[in-house]
């Protein structure tokens, strides 16, 4: 039943709106949505950080009114005039524009165009596929990066920064699973028991490394993912290694980036940036294929939370708070 076209049976669904100025469910039906060539049943939505910046109000995620907020979702395809994808397929879409320029996740069913799909690979299944969402998927692009540079399993541990929220948590799982040593950055001590039993060997407050620091400090880390950015992303440069890499992707403590440019070229350390919503269609396959390989599930599950989509308005303000540990995936019915 709950797999029928809502257009056949002319059903409303539920969706959250953005109007401008507040955001509520309300009833659609597919004659409301959007362009798109595939119409998908979504079974799962995220949380991160973005979205609860346009839940909120803050930050400028949203680019137009009314918007359908939630940057991912996985679902069933129930209608495709894409040959790329037949109905009954499992889908994944993160970022791509989804809950900023063109409705996204919060809705019981999408308009997506196929070029922002892929498949999901086995062993994952929709629910996992948003437990890992952007920041997930950030991660990988993460790790992929700092292999690109070179930087391979080894004595020195690779720091990972923000370490309790969503990219943190799944980088220093991937990390551990490849063989690298991992030291986890985190400003809570209620979470270094969870960041050791995801994989981290070394815990590194928070504080230490938000001071500022010397440009050129000592060689400690073979390299960084970083989502935090500012001192804490000039620090952990600064400690790199010669030869060393840092991914930075988020902007949890700041924006700017006091640095010098001394570990660049007095120590040939490679800062990478990484930026997920635009990930074209074969590095998001190849970054979805790795997570299905490289993520074990029962790890996977140490980190999830599940809530219903009514929960979205009071989550949002936490993980701006940085109160949530992990992922959460947003059940959709
Ligand atoms: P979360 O809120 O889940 O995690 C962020 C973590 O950063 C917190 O858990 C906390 O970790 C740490 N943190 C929070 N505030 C501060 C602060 N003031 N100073 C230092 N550390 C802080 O968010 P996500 O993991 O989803 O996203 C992290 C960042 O990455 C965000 O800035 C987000 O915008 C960005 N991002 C970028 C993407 C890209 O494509 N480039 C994609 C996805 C996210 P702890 O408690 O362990 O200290």
């Amino acid at each position: 039943m709950t797999n029928m076209n809502p257009s056949e049976r002319n059903n409303a669904f539920k969706a959250l709106v953005l109007d401008g100025k507040e955001a509520a469910f309300r009833e659609l039906t597919t004659a409301d949505l959007g362009d798109g060539d595939v119409l998908v049943r979504i079974e799962y939505s995220s949380l991160n950080y973005k979205d609860g910046l346009a839940i909120t109000g803050k930050g400028k995620v949203v680019r137009k009114f009314p918007m359908v907020p939630g940057i991912d979702l996985a679902g069933e395809v129930i209608e495709s005039s894409s040959a790329d994808f037949t109905p009954g397929q499992k889908v994944v879409a993160v970022g791509q524009g989804l809950g900023e320029t063109r409705w996204g996740g919060y809705s019981q069913f999408q308009r997506v165009p196929s070029s922002a799909l892929n498949l999901i690979p086995k062993p994952l299944d929709t629910c996992r596929a948003m437990v890992i969402g952007t920041a997930g998927f950030t991660a990988m692009m993460s790790v992929l990066a700092l292999e690109h540079a070179g930087i391979r399993p080894g004595e020195r541990e690779i720091i990972v920064t923000g370490a309790a929220g969503g990219v943190g948590s799944v980088a220093v799982i991937l990390l551990h699973q490849l063989g690298y040593k991992v030291a986890a950055s985190t400003g809570r001590a209620e979470a270094h028991d969870y960041l050791k039993e995801l994989g981290a060997q070394t815990i590194v407050d928070r504080e230490t490394l938000a001071q500022k620091g010397s440009p050129l400090a000592s060689e400690r880390w073979a390299g960084g993912i970083d989502s935090v950015g500012g001192q804490t992303l000039a620090n952990v440069i600064a400690s790199t290694v010669s030869f060393g890499a840092v991914a930075a992707c988020g902007l949890a403590g700041g924006s700017d980036l006091p640095l010098t440019v001394f570990p660049f070229i007095l120590r040939n350390v490679s800062l990478l940036g990484v930026s997920s919503p635009l990930a074209p269609k074969t590095l998001r396959e190849t970054a979805w294929s790795r997570l299905a390989h490289d993520l074990p599930s029962a790890i996977l599950d140490k980190i999830t939370q599940i809530e219903p989509m009514e929960k979205l308005a009071e989550l949002a303000p936490e993980i701006l708070a940085g109160k949530i540990r992990g992922r959460i995936a947003i059940r959709n019915w």
